[in-house]
């Protein structure tokens, strides 16, 4: 009976199977090629102080335009990216932009805007990275201490010896270092103390619900006085309304982002919400 089973259920799912692997075979081929073609795109979504909406920093998202697929968004291909180890070279070209976009806005502005970028565990751990790190702060001239590097809980669930050198290595360099998706993963909070975060980013399940849930506001308030007592740095995710920006104001979240300020936009776009923005210039 099991050997039937087995049969019909191959001659049932194999043609949907290959299909899958089709898929993501003509994917991985496009992405081999995509930075060449210059493909990839990053967007820019400010970072404010929450009470005054001052601008603190900014995080670059990776956009990707394909002629074939049109926009992909990076759910869609950074899990694809991290299997084939392509987010390698695609994540250098990502601090590379990054930095020298942060440059640029330093120079327009003559302030200091914290560029966040996006690190995943498999390019964290391949031996180049803190190279590649050091290449894009010095080409760019960006200050070490306006860049965070952006990394989730995933990375430090292997408690390796590795991983926690390069963090130090890098937080001695004054590279500041956040902790992405807080409240997500697995909630062992020894870390915390152990590695040296400088910021923490509460997951925007959490911030989009406080307004709704009681539960969800006393977690935002337990997570921001844990956070300060461990001298760390708040960041709510995904504030999209003004009740909640007052309810965070409250509760003494250092700093907000999300659609309420502003979306994810691309270069030129995110160049002219800095100029016209008043509260940039506070
Ligand atoms: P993330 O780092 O947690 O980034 C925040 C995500 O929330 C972004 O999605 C952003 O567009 C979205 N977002 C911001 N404000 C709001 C809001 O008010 N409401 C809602 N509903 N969403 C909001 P995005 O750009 O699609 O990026 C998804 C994830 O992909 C990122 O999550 C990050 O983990 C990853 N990612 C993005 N760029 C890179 C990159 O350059 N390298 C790596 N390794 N991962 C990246
Ligand atoms: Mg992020
Ligand atoms: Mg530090
Ligand atoms: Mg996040």
């Amino acid at each position: 009976q099991a050997k039937h089973r087995g049969k019909s259920a191959y001659s049932h799912f194999a043609p949907e199977m290959t299909e899958v692997s089709h898929e993501r075979l003509q994917m991985e081929s496009r992405m081999r090629r995509a930075l060449e073609l210059q493909e990839f795109e990053l967007y820019y979504q400010p970072i404010v102080e929450t009470g005054s909406g001052r601008l603190h920093g900014v995080e670059a998202l990776l956009r990707w335009n394909n002629p074939a697929m049109g926009m992909v968004m990076p759910d869609r291909f950074i899990p694809l990216a991290e299997e084939t180890g392509l987010i390698i070279p695609i994540g250098e070209w990502v601090l590379e932009e990054a930095c020298r976009a942060a440059m640029g806005w330093q120079q327009e502005t003559g302030r200091e805007i914290v560029i966040s970028v996006n690190v995943s565990p498999r390019q964290f751990r391949d031996p180049g990275f803190t190279d590649a790190v050091t290449r894009a702060l010095e080409r760019s001239g960006l200050a070490p201490h306006l860049l965070e590097l952006e990394i989730t809980e995933r990375l430090i669930l292997d408690n390796s010896i590795e991983t926690a050198e390069i963090l130090r290595q890098l937080d001695r360099r004054g590279i500041k270092l956040s902790l992405d998706d807080f409240g997500t993963g697995y909630s062992a909070l020894g870390y915390l103390k152990t590695y040296p975060f400088d910021t923490l980013k509460i997951d925007r399940s959490f911030t989009q619900d406080v307004m709704k849930e009681q539960e969800s506001a006393s977690l935002v308030r337990a997570i921001i006085n844990m956070a300060h007592s461990l001298g760390l740095k708040v960041i709510a995710e995904g504030v999209e309304e003004e009740a909640q920006t007052h309810f965070l104001q409250r509760e003494g979240c250092d700093y907000s982002q999300g659609y309420f300020y502003s979306r994810p936009q691309p270069a030129p776009e995110f160049d002219q919400w800095l100029k016209t923005n008043r509260r940039v210039n506070h």
